[in-house]
């Protein structure tokens, strides 16, 4: 019989289960549970269905030991015991972010130009944003900015207006969901893209000026940006990068994060990080590819390798950048473009599959979403094999109930970004017409989702969103409420336990980390965070705004600390 590496996990998942039972019940027959660390007179939300509330916890060896009452727990303790009083405050599960890039958040807020709105919201802003940071710049030196949403204008500028405020330096600025980017005219002549007859690379496409032919400097989607500039990090300055992001996540109670957008080649970084005892976060690394070829390279190449922080775990592709959808606005139909021809899509898919990696998709229309759901069939050849295989989605933001009822027979995990609706539905409700405006009341339909069975999960997407706590989610999960405060469709809310399950075993679950993580329950992972409230009491948005981390712990050591107020 075949073994794939799917199967061997889930029976290595049965034998680590196994020993650990073995290990406990060696020490019960000493006589003795002494724990390293007893948390004791808290309220602790286990997310373990069987037992949802607890006032103590007992961890050793980085597990989780026992959790009960304070008596029950008692015997844990012994003079080496490190004993924390929680006098009333909650604990949960560790936040696991199942979507989110931390080399490149730390790359972005370190190293680039900051152009979201407030600070530019028209093309004045813009080019004074510009013109300010390149005083500080030397001559032919990149700049790079991220951010920009919707001009006032109501169209992206052109390499004219950027050229009038920085004519002298190559400049790239890249749209807040990093699908989308203009670049100056030096920037396109430093690249050796600024000619009539430049081929558009596969997947991406650059605008042309009408009369001319020349690209006008607006570049669409990733294979676009990249052809104009690529991040030039040196090693130090990437691990800098992910140390600085990976202490945000700290600060908001996360100690897992799913990284799917991460170019093949810097796994490499992460593991070094976690080889050098410098991480103190679990990453699950999702590596993009662009296209078929690049897929077959990546295939031969790339290892399943498992740290005990760091595992890669799947591959990721996008179907779409803007949404594809079934109906799309005339003036946005030359941005809704479909990243790959769709039998080149599912061929991709299939390899992958055949690979033996968890395949993980950008699919953000409802077109993209269900070219994804079929592809995903056609590849396992069947649904019933599919299910076994859980390949995901990211983003998923539509309503549409045949696609989210065949995700759920296909046991595909969806990781949405609550936190949409809060900084995007404005604009999207502003400037779209009928067609997609429709859509709006009922985007990122998590209560939809999890009727149907759908596993969820969630992650704050930074950088692309400018949200990187989960809290953040949690919250606009619950208020469905835009930034101006228009409520959106309050049937797809979700209450704040709900939320929180979502993003500690539902993101868990996306990666197949379950038996390990995502829930406090014995032979699990310490992973968790110290509240300053008992968590039952959080029934508002305006309570998760009040709500807030005062520690979080990765396997039992503590890897951040509120400072006290
Ligand atoms: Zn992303």
């Amino acid at each position: 019989m075949k073994i794939t590496r799917s199967k061997f996990l889930r029976m290595a998942a049965g034998a680590v289960a196994y020993t650990s039972l073995g290990r406990h019940a060696r020490v019960f027959a000493a006589g003795g549970r002494t724990a390293d660390l007893v948390l004791t007179g808290g309220v602790i939300t286990t997310m373990n269905d069987a037992k949802p509330f607890a006032s103590a916890m007992a961890v050793r060896d980085g597990k989780v030991l026992a959790v009960g009452t304070d008596l029950e727990l008692s015997d844990c303790i012994a003079n080496r015991t490190h004993v924390i009083k929680l006098a009333g405050r909650g604990v949960s599960p560790g936040l696991i972010d199942a979507h989110s890039h931390p080399m490149a958040y730390g790359h972005m807020e370190l190293m680039f130009v900051i152009i979201r709105p407030p600070k530019v919201t028209d093309f004045d802003s813009l080019k004074k944003t510009l013109s300010h940071a390149a005083k500080s710049v030397p001559e032919g030196e990149w700049i790079v900015a991220r951010g920009f949403q919707d001009f006032k204008e109501g169209h992206f500028p052109g390499r004219a207006v950027l050229d009038e405020a920085v004519p002298k330096h190559p400049v790239l600025t890249i749209h807040w969901s990093g699908q989308y980017g203009v670049a100056n005219t030096a920037a396109l002549k430093k690249a050796g893209l600024f000619s009539a007859d430049v081929e558009d690379p596969y997947g991406g496409k650059f605008v042309r000026e009408r009369t001319t032919g020349l690209p006008n400097g607006v570049l669409i989607h990733y294979p676009a940006i990249y052809a104009v500039y690529k991040p030039v990090l040196n090693e130090q300055e990437m691990l800098k990068c992910i140390r600085w992001a990976v202490q945000q996540f700290h600060s908001a109670g996360v100690t897992c994060i799913h990284d799917n957008f991460i170019l093949p080649q810097y796994n490499k970084n992460y593991v070094k990080l976690e080889r050098e005892g410098d991480l103190n976060m679990r990453i699950r690394l999702y590596p993009y590819i662009a296209n078929l070829q690049q897929a077959e390279t990546v295939l031969a190449k790339m290892v399943h390798y498992r740290g005990s922080l760091v595992r890669v775990q799947g591959i990721k592709l996008a179907v779409d950048g803007y949404a594809l959808m079934y109906e799309s606005q005339p003036e946005h139909q030359h941005i809704a473009l479909p990243m790959h021809p769709q039998p080149i899509f599912e061929q991709i898919i299939t390899a992958i599959h055949r690979g033996d990696w968890q395949v993980d998709v950008h699919a953000a229309g409802d077109k993209g979403v269900d070219w994804t759901l079929q592809a995903f069939e056609k590849a396992a050849g069947g649904v019933r094999q599919a299910r076994e295989r859980r390949h995901r989605i990211e983003h998923f933001a539509f309503r549409k109930l045949d696609s989210i009822r065949k995700a759920a027979e296909m046991n595909v995990p969806v990781c949405v970004q609550p936190t949409l609706m809060d900084f995007r539905v404005d604009d999207f409700t502003r400037r779209l017409g009928s067609p997609v405006k429709k859509y709006m009341g009922t985007i990122v339909p998590t209560r939809t989702f999890l009727q149907q069975g759908v596993p969820l999960a969630f992650g704050a997407d930074v950088p692309a969103f400018p949200y990187f706590a989960p809290l953040d989610s949690i919250r606009c999960a619950m208020s469905r409420k835009t930034h101006s405060g228009r409520q959106l469709d309050t049937t797809e809310s979700i209450s704040f336990l709900e939320a929180l399950k979502v993003h500690t075993r539902g993101s868990a679950y996306a990666a197949f980390d379950e038996t390990e993580l995502g829930s406090l329950e014995p032979g699990k992972t310490a992973d968790f965070v110290i509240w300053d409230k008992d968590l039952r009491n959080v029934k508002t948005p305006d309570d998760v705004s009040n709500l807030h981390v005062r520690a979080t712990y990765l396997a039992g050591r503590c890897v951040y600390q509120a400072k006290e107020t």
